[in-house]
C-alpha cells in the first residue's frame, strides 16, 4: 500500500480499497483490519520524524531503487565481494539519504541491533542503486553513486505510531561506526554453521534438505499438502482449539496486547519452571537440591514473575520437591541435559515443520530420555496423552526416530503437586500408547490442517485473547 501510494499516487483511501479488492492471496479480516492500522500508524508516524537539517518539511521523495554496496575480499580468505543491501522505505533528496525500518509493533519494544545499525547506515554512506534484480544469481549492477551529505536511519512503529531516528550524520561518521566488532559479528553471521530450528523454519525454502531438520514423510499421517507450507506446535494445536483465528494470529506474528492477565496459578507453573531451568543451565551442571528455591515464602519474583501468598509457598515446596526427581540428582557428570530444547522435524507429506518445545531432552548413562515437566495443585487423573498432548508428539517424534536414542528415547511426566512429585514413564514401545498417542495427536492436528480460512470463535476464548483488538467478529466488541 505504501507503494500504491509513494509510486502510484494514490490516497491512502485509494491504496486500502485497491489492496482489499485485490483478488489474489484473499487475507484474513483480522489481518486486513491490523494492515489498515499499521498503515495509517505509519503515515502518522513519518509525519511526526523531524526535518533533516536542510531539509524543508516535504523535501524527501520515496525511492524505488533498492540501495546496496558492494566490498571486496574484507581479509585474506574472506570471499572475493560482499554484497550489501538495504530494503524498507528509502527517501532521498537535499543530499539526504533516509531509511526507516518498520517494525510491525512499537520502537520500545527493545533496542535496536547495533550491528544491524551499522550495516544500514554503512549502506546509506555508500551504497548506489540497484539497477538489476535483486534475486539474480550474479552481482549486483549498481547505478551511479551520489555521496550524500547526510545520511538518516529512522525506525518505525506501526502499532503505535511510535518513531525515532536511530542514527543520524555524515558518510565519515556512518562509517565510523562499522567497527571492528560489527565485521566480527557479520563474519560469525556469514559463516556461521549454526542451525537453530524453530519458529522461522516453515518460511525457509532449505527446510526440506536442512540437516537439522529432519523429513519424515507420514510423520502426522496426512497424505496431502495444505494450501502452503505451515509449522504446527502443540501451542498450534491448543490455540487451534480455542479459536482457529487466534492460532492464525499468533503463526502471523501480528502484535499482541499485554491487558490479557495470566492467572495467579498460571504465573505461578511460569516462574517455578523458569527456576528449574536456570538451575539446569548452570555450569558446571550439578544437581537441584531442596535448599535452593527462590523466597522469601511470602512472596518472590523470578524474571518477570512474581507470586504472593499461597502460590508464592506452593512454587517453592514445588521447586524443593523437584530436586527428589531432578535427572542430575544421580550422576551429575554423566548426565548431559538440554532444557528448553526446540526440536524440529519436516513432515513433507502434509508440508507442515513440526516443532517440539521440549522442557528437558537429557542424557543418562547413554539413554536419551524426554522430560515434560507440569506443575498443578492437584495432579490431573485420566489419559496422560489427552491432557498432555506435547507427550503424544514426543512419542510420536521418538517413534519416528526424530528425537536422539534411535527409536529408544524415553518420554517422562513429572508432575510437581501440592502433595508432591510424580515422575511417570511411558512405555513408547507398547501398541496401545504408540496408537492413542497417533489419535491424539491426529485430533488436533486434521481439522486445523484442512483449514485455510480460520474463522474466529467468538465467545468465551476472547477473554485472554491478546488479538481482539485486530479481530472484527471478537465477542467483546474491542475488535470492531
Ligand atoms: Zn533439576
Amino acid at each position: 500500500m505504501l507503494d500504491l501510494m509513494e509510486f502510484g499516487e494514490r490516497s491512502p483511501e485509494d491504496a486500502l480499497a485497491q489492496w482489499r479488492a485485490a483478488p489474489k492471496n484473499p487475507v484474513h479480516p483480522a489481518l486486513a483490519q491490523w494492515t489498515e492500522h499499521a498503515l495509517r500508524g505509519y503515515l502518522t508516524a513519518a509525519a511526526a520524524v523531524p526535518a533533516a537539517p536542510g531539509v524543508p518539511p516535504t523535501g524527501l521523495r520515496p525511492v524505488s531503487r533498492l540501495w546496496a554496496r558492494q566490498r571486496g575480499p574484507v581479509k585474506p580468505g574472506a570471499p572475493d565481494m560482499y554484497e550489501e543491501m538495504v530494503t524498507d522505505r528509502r527517501y532521498a533528496g537535499h543530499g539526504v539519504r533516509e531509511l526507516r525500518l518498520v517494525r510491525t509493533g512499537s520502537v520500545k519494544d527493545r533496542p535496536r541491533d547495533s550491528v544491524e545499525i551499522a550495516l544500514a547506515v554503512g549502506v546509506l554512506a555508500g551504497g548506489s542503486p540497484v539497477l538489476s534484480s535483486r534475486w539474480d544469481r550474479n552481482p549486483l549492477t549498481l547505478g551511479r553513486y551520489e555521496r550524500p551529505r547526510l545520511v538518516r536511519l529512522v525506525e518505525i512503529g506501526c502499532v503505535d505510531a511510535s518513531q525515532r531516528i536511530l542514527f543520524e550524520g555524515t558518510c565519515e561518521e556512518a562509517y565510523a561506526v562499522y567497527d571492528e566488532r560489527v565485521e566480527e559479528a557479520l563474519d560469525r553471521i556469514v559463516t556461521g554453521d549454526a542451525y537453530r530450528p524453530g519458529d522461522n523454519c516453515a518460511r525457509c525454502g532449505a527446510v526440506a534438505d536442512c540437516p537439522a531438520v529432519p523429513s519424515v514423510p507420514g510423520l502426522l499421517g496426512i497424505s496431502r499438502p495444505g494450501a502452503h507450507r505451515r509449522s504446527w506446535s502443540v501451542t498450534t494445536g491448543r490455540s487451534y482449539r480455542r479459536c482457529p483465528a487466534r492460532a492464525h494470529l499468533e503463526d502471523l506474528l501480528l502484535p499482541r496486547d499485554t491487558s490479557a492477565e495470566d492467572s495467579e496459578a498460571v504465573v505461578r507453573g511460569k516462574a517455578v519452571h523458569a527456576w528449574i531451568e536456570s538451575r539446569h543451565r548452570r555450569t558446571p551442571q550439578r544437581p537441584c537440591t531442596p535448599d535452593d528455591v527462590p523466597g522469601p515464602p511470602e512472596g518472590w519474583r523470578y524474571e518477570k514473575w512474581s507470586v504472593t501468598g499461597l502460590q508464592a509457598r506452593l512454587g517453592i515446596q514445588m521447586i524443593a520437591d523437584h530436586a527428589l526427581v531432578c535427572p542430575l540428582r544421580d550422576r551429575p557428570d554423566d548426565t548431559e541435559v538440554h532444557p528448553e530444547e526446540t526440536v524440529a522435524a519436516y513432515d513433507p507429506d502434509a508440508d507442515v515443520v513440526v516443532l517440539a518445545k521440549t522442557d528437558l531432552l537429557y542424557r543418562v548413562n547413554g539413554r536419551w530420555t524426554v522430560r515434560e515437566t507440569k506443575t498443578a495443585r492437584v495432579p490431573d487423573e485420566g489419559n496422560l496423552l489427552e491432557q498432555h498432548p506435547q507427550l503424544a508428539l514426543a512419542v510420536r517424534l521418538t517413534r519416528t526416530g526424530v528425537l536422539p536414542g534411535d527409536g529408544h528415547c524415553g518420554v517422562e511426566l513429572e508432575r510437581l503437586t501440592g502433595s508432591g512429585p510424580v515422575v511417570t514413564e511411558l512405555d513408547v514401545a507398547a501398541p496401545d500408547v504408540v496408537s492413542e498417542a497417533q489419535r491424539v495427536l491426529a485430533e488436533y492436528v486434521t481439522p486445523w490442517h484442512a483449514d485455510a480460512r480460520y474463522p474466529a470463535k467468538a465467545g468465551p476464548a476472547c477473554a485472554d485473547c491478546p488479538f481482539t483488538r485486530w479481530c472484527p467478529d471478537a465477542a467483546d466488541g474491542s475488535g470492531g
